[in-house]
């Protein structure tokens, strides 16, 4: 790819081939996600600069050594490979095609979009780009902040397999399963949702579920680490409720409005192909009746709010320091 990332290594300054190599990059995006990818990228060895609407985590990344922009245009004016770690999928499209966004700057070369944004938006920004000689990528991610922290993430990449392959040193720095999931643009994403449906279904399933016990009289701490060393326990069990939920610190890092669009953006392509999902609908109905009860810029595992209100319980640890 003539002016792409390994144009690099002909000058001797290291391309995105060879694993032990640095290169420039551009992140758009420094949130509960993107600020600890940023460290990580930093701490391989890379020179990121970084754009964010929020002056205060842009401030954030620099004071660990990255160098900020103004914005996206300025972020692609001068890294051939720009990542991004955006909320939604109309902020994804906003600052990769719109006025001011990425199409703007002239070095990029490859585009990698990290957030959970679905096929659709995945493929209109690959064919925006691709007019401007762009390759992107899709590679949402999955393991929450302490996957972001410790570079443990699984990624889900998608598009051309050589873009993939160059890139591939770059995505192991913040991924310890990085797997090429489709060569098709959005594939990647297909997959993150069909994987955040389903966590997010268990999660209102284990709600209900672990409010029943409660209200029936077990120790709540008890019956989730019976749980977690039997057949019900899941993702959802694990790193909820033994956590953020039996603490009431309520603190697993994403919040339930992202959980929300990641099921919406899910139900979408379902109902494209065509398939009813109610299991999962019903779960959504969960999730809808937290939002609409002002939750959803809570955590995730505030859901469990909501049944524990039926229920009249909370599913929390014994407060062992009390007399
Ligand atoms: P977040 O809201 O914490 O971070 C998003 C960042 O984007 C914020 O810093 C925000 O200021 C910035 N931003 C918003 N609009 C912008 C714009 N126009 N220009 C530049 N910056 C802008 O969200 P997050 O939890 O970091 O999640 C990011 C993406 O990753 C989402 O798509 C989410 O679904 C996905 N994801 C999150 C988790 C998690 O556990 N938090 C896990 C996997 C995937």
């Amino acid at each position: 790819m003539s002016g792409g990332p390994d144009d690099r290594s002909a000058e001797g300054r290291g391309g995105l081939n060879q694993p032990r190599q640095t290169t420039t990059l551009g992140f758009v995006g420094l949130g509960a996600m993107g600020a600890p990818m940023v460290r990580r990228l930093l701490g391989a060895g890379h020179r990121v600069l970084v754009h964010d609407v929020n002056m205060a985590a842009v401030a954030a990344a620099v004071s660990k050594g990255a160098e900020g922009r103004t914005g996206p245009a300025a972020v692609a004016s001068e890294a051939e490979v720009v990542l991004v770690s955006l909320p939604t999928p109309d902020v994804v499209r906003q600052v990769a095609l719109g006025p001011g966004g990425l199409i703007e700057g002239g070095a990029m070369r490859v585009y990698v979009d990290l957030s959970t944004t679905g096929a659709q938006v995945a493929q209109a920004v690959a064919d925006g780009l691709a007019a401007r000689g762009v390759t992107a990528l899709d590679a949402p991610v999955s393991g929450g902040v302490a996957g972001a922290e410790a570079g443990t993430l699984s990624v889900m990449a998608a598009g051309d397999p050589a873009a993939f392959e160059r890139l591939r040193p770059v995505l192991e720095v913040i991924g310890a399963n990085t797997v090429l999931v489709g060569d098709r643009v959005g594939l990647g994403q297909t997959l993150k949702l069909v994987n955040n449906l389903l966590a997010a279904t268990t999660w209102a399933a284990a709600c209900e579920a672990l409010a029943m016990g409660a209200r029936a009289g077990l120790d709540p701490e008890l019956m989730v680490g019976v749980i977690n060393r039997s057949s019900g326990r899941s993702f959802a069990t694990e790193k909820f409720a033994a956590g953020p939920v039996l603490t009431r610190r309520f603190d697993f890092g994403f919040r339930m409005e992202l959980m929300a669009k990641d099921m919406r953006l899910a139900l979408q392509e379902a109902e494209a192909l065509g398939l009813v999902m109610p299991t999962s609908r019903a779960a959504q109905m969960l999730y809808g009746l937290a939002m609409a009860g002002g939750g959803g810029k809570g955590d995730v595992t505030e859901l469990a709010r909501v049944t524990e209100g039926w229920a009249g319980v909370e599913i929390a640890a014994a407060r062992r320091n009390e007399a």
